[in-house]
């Protein structure tokens, strides 16, 4: 996940790309670059790992004459540190490229041109590709046939710029997956992964479509689709707000990373379930018991790891806040192993008991989002959820990839202890999550009719057991981040050993049931609630959809094993969330007092 531009036309070129960077820069981190041409008609490279401001101070201290033509990149790490080599934009012989994205088969191309003499300089999966349609080039010489046979060899997902060192004039793009935008204008076009980068140029755009290709120059932009025929594709004129575009159109980020879940989990599962090379310096097999050691709602993601791996692996597993963790006693033994979320790789409580942990000798085990991060580079093994940035405070799709990574190692773990039919079961969940989160975002409106009938309360409560119990607590301290309403997450059958005197009349209650052995006792609980008045919120799946007088507003999710279940409960949990505290008028992507990665005590 990172932003692309590109620029032809008549401006000085260094302009518009950083300008057009520097609205590009939420959506990626950690480095940045240029390729341009120069107005005695050289190709120029510019590049610095930071942010946008240290290029724009490289760019100005130069003595280049910049001339009119470039692309501009600015990068979230996937595959190699962020560092200036590879920071894009990557060339090989004739071609410049930028991508945002990921080359999923880039380790076997690199050896098959590595077999035939090819130098690589970068970890990047982008030089591969960039070297790749270099490759190509040598044989066939229309560019636009020689993008389109190379991105037939690619698998995973990408944008490209493109700049071939033998027409200066123009930039090629082309796209799976990822985002890309053409521009239009008079005598100048332009190139975005968002409509934002340009919008103080031009308001018309083209959305290119997955497996289009375009060359794009000064005057004319030719599109073309993946037979080679040219296309005419409708010209859109933009109509809202700058920060709007930010979003793609989303209200809130929170709201586009939520809608990005289906894909990312997708990823997870196609990246890990099939290839457990991530696996090889480890051995799961010696370890007997597991701490899992993190904060907020990575934390609530290992308690569903514990669940599923005392469930399916018969190994005992404990459950710390990071803050906690790293001031007890922590009883750590050679056959340990900690396990350390934490969405940023930053977190200092995480940080610290992470410190601890291997102070004592225990093998750590990081599940992280942010490439290159400090927990990443100290754990002993490191899996990545590459779940791209994630821009709203409140984490989403940070949150259901830990989870995901986490159903994954547990999987690994329990294979010996499940049947066929349960492994085949669970593996096509896994391959089918897309589709399945996709069908839990269709249910937009019932989440509203929730939100309606909870928003104007001031305190509620979620209640399940077992599984279901760390759904709520997510559910819960989601509720509070964004909507700032009290909530608490009860195990259903603890409440009545003391909150149950809270319930009063029309109390909300949020009651998760999915869980088919437990179901009976938590309707029990749920009963109990209905007996002194509380107004029920009923979540459960399809599987065991039931009516009856004990809900007032019912839920039905679709059925998944264990494994997968909270994926999609969770994900409504985060819509419920999400309208509730639009309906309460919260400043939804950034709640007060909430920072993003917590890097103090
Ligand atoms: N996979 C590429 C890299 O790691 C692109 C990352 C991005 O989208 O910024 O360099």
């Amino acid at each position: 996940m990172c932003g692309i531009i590109g620029y032809a036309g008549t401006k000085r070129v260094d302009k518009v790309l950083i300008s057009g960077l520097k609205k590009l820069e939420y959506r990626g981190y950690d480095s940045a670059g240029l390729a341009f041409i120069t107005n005695d008609n050289n190709l120029e490279i510019i590049k610095s790992v930071g942010k946008i401001s240290k290029l724009e101070e490289k760019v100005n201290k130069s003595n280049i004459q910049f001339g009119n033509v470039g692309i501009g990149h600015t990068r979230w790490a996937t595959h190699g540190i962020p560092n200036e080599i590879n920071a894009h934009p990557h060339t090989s012989g004739k071609v410049s490229i930028v991508h945002n994205g990921i080359i999923e088969n880039y380790t076997n191309i690199k050896e098959e041109l590595q077999s035939k003499g090819v130098t690589f300089y970068s970890d990047t999966d982008t030089e591969v590709a960039c070297a790749y349609i270099n490759y190509i080039y040598e044989t066939e010489k229309d560019k636009i046939k020689c993008i389109q046979k190379a991105c037939k060899h690619f698998r995973g997902s990408y944008a490209f710029g493109i700049i071939f060192e033998d027409d200066k004039d123009s930039i090629f793009v082309t796209r799976r997956d990822s985002p890309l935008i053409i521009g239009i204008s008079d005598g100048e076009n332009f190139v975005s992964s968002d409509v934002s980068a340009f919008l103080s140029y031009t308001k018309k755009y083209i959305l290119l479509d997955h497996n289009e290709f375009a060359k794009v120059s000064s005057n004319s932009v030719l599109i073309y689709n993946d037979n080679g025929d040219l296309l005419n594709k409708e010209i859109n004129i933009a109509t809202w707000s700058d920060t709007q575009y930010e979003k793609n159109g989303y209200e809130h980020f929170m709201l586009k990373e939520i809608y990005e879940e289906p894909l990312v989990l997708k990823n997870i599962f196609n990246r890990y379930l099939n290839d457990i090379s991530y696996l090889k310096d480890v051995d799961l097999s010696i370890y007997n018991n597991i701490h899992i050691v993190a904060c907020g709602s990575a934390m609530h993601a290992g308690l569903v790891g514990r669940y599923l791996f005392e469930t399916y692996a018969n190994i005992p597993v404990t459950v710390d806040v990071a803050s906690e963790y790293r001031y007890k006693n922590q009883i750590i033994t050679d056959q340990t192993l900690v396990i350390i979320v934490s969405q940023s790789g930053e977190t200092a409580d995480t940080l610290a008991a992470l410190r601890v942990a291997k102070s004592k000798g225990a093998t750590v085990l990081a599940i992280v989002n942010v490439l290159g991060s400090t927990i990443t580079r100290e754990a002993n093994i490191v899996i990545y959820t590459y779940a791209g940035p994630e821009i709203a405070v409140a984490t989403t799709k940070g949150y259901t990839s830990q989870v995901a990574i986490l159903a994954t190692l547990a999987f690994e773990i329990s294979r010996k202890h499940l049947t066929l039919d349960e492994k085949n079961k669970i593996i096509s969940e896994m391959n089918n999550i897309q589709n399945i989160l996709n069908y839990v975002l269709l249910k937009i409106e019932e989440y509203k009719d929730i939100a309606k009938s909870i928003y104007k309360k001031e305190h509620l409560f979620f209640i399940g057991r077992g599984i279901d119990y760390s759904m709520c607590m997510e559910g819960s301290l989601k509720l509070k981040e964004i909507s700032y309403m009290h909530s608490e997450a009860y195990p259903a059958g603890e409440l009545k050993h003391g909150t149950i005197s809270l319930i009063e009349n029309k109390t909300p209650i949020i009651a998760i049931a999915t869980n088919k052995n437990l179901y009976e006792k938590t309707i029990s609980n749920i009963k109990e609630t209905k007996a002194r008045g509380a107004f029920v919120i009923f979540i459960t799946n399809e599987e065991l959809d039931t009516t009856g007088d004990f809900y007032d507003i019912k839920l039905v999710l679709p059925t998944s094993t264990d494994f997968l279940q909270s994926l999609s409960v969770v994900t409504a949990l985060q819509l419920i969330s999400y309208y509730t505290a639009k309906e309460r008028k919260c400043d939804i992507d950034k709640p007060k007092n909430l920072a993003k990665s917590v890097t103090v005590e």
